[in-house]
């Protein structure tokens, strides 16, 4: 083997330890059927070749408007979605295809977080159940010992033991999302994928329980890839943040690089758009024209050109690759 070889080897081995997960231009489509025979006449490109790394023990931000394609990468991540095309290299494998019980196993290793504490919990199920369920499910454990395990998880989450044997529908919203946060505990996964775990919850407790994941994330180790659309909660929670747009990955950085020196015109209007939390301080809004356009028929070249202020030419022609343009800081725009 050449030398030039060995050290791409060592390279990539490397960023393998360093990233829990790596995603390569990865694709989810959904077929739009229409006509006589129902045949396919178009795609919805609701995730369009997206790269991005986490590495292990941070929490990345994935933000963007409602219809980005976040929840749908998250989904298609965990593998609840099949992925079009790309690759998903978690903690070293290359999980994009694998089924069966290949895929059960990683399963264990990658636990979700939803949105709706109200809808995601069986509301006739004994708390303690949906907490167990999934550890009886791989471990077969004895009672007991399930027992144990799940009161401790919710002395982890900050419930009482009494939980144990009441009903999820006899909780609040973010009681029920502590029940939500104990469940994907259970198995002591090393990636979590939270998408807007606060935002069906009241303001009052929603920084309770993102300082929970923190704490949680620490005593457990995890990696979070942690999606909002609200962009206060995502810089209280992540070390990086990417910002998407259309399917696009169009903006990632450090957290503070990106808040206070965002590049790509969209992150500029999301970010100008954030309250001030001093009312004396006058911020300058950059209000965005028209709507989002459509996944099925996304526009020719940047994706985001017919809303942008600095679009010119060349933006309706040749689509921007996500690039490096300072340390820690990717942006996909032609203006770099
Ligand atoms: Fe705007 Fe052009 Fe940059 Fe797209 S590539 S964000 S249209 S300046």
């Amino acid at each position: 083997m050449s030398t030039v070889s060995l050290h791409e080897n060592e390279r990539k081995s490397s960023s393998q330890a360093e990233n829990l997960l790596e995603i390569q231009n990865l694709k989810t489509y959904y077929p739009v059927k229409g006509g006589f025979f129902k045949r396919t006449i178009g795609n919805v490109k609701a995730v369009d070749n997206l790269s991005f790394e986490i590495r292990r023990g941070e929490t990345l931000g994935l933000v963007g408007e409602s219809g980005c394609g976040k929840s749908t990468a998250g989904r298609t991540i965990l593998r609840l979605l099949k992925p079009t095309d790309g690759k998903i290299l978690f903690d070293g494998k290359d999980i994009t295809k694998i089924s069966g019980k290949s895929l059960r196993d990683i399963r264990k290793d990658m636990q979700m977080v939803f949105q709706d504490p109200y809808a995601s919990l069986n509301p006739m199920q004994m708390v303690g159940d949906i907490i167990a369920e999934p550890i009886y499910n791989f471990s077969k454990k004895a009672n007991a010992e399930l027992k144990k395990e799940v009161m401790d998880l919710l002395d982890k989450v900050g419930l009482s033991q009494d939980a144990y044997y009441q009903y999820a529908h006899e909780f609040s919203g973010g009681q029920r999302q502590r029940i939500g946060i104990a469940r994907s505990l259970a198995l002591r996964p090393k990636l979590i994928i939270a998408d807007e775990p606060v935002s069906a919850l009241d303001v009052s407790v929603q920084s309770q329980v993102l300082n929970l994941l923190k704490d949680l994330q620490q005593e457990f180790e995890l990696t979070f890839l942690f999606i909002a659309h609200d962009l206060s909660v995502v810089k209280h929670m992540s070390d990086r943040i990417g910002v998407m747009y259309l399917g696009n990955m169009v903006e990632m950085a450090d957290k503070n690089l990106l808040y206070v020196k965002p590049l790509h015109p969209y992150t500029q209007a999301l970010i100008s758009a954030i309250p001030s939390p001093d009312p004396r301080l006058k911020k300058e809004r950059m209000i965005l024209r028209g709507d989002v356009p459509s996944p099925i028929n996304p526009p020719a070249g940047c994706p985001f050109h017919p809303r942008c202020p600095m679009a010119r030419e060349e933006c309706t022609k040749t689509k921007p690759l996500l690039k490096e343009v300072k340390p820690s800081h990717r942006v996909a725009c032609h203006l770099y």
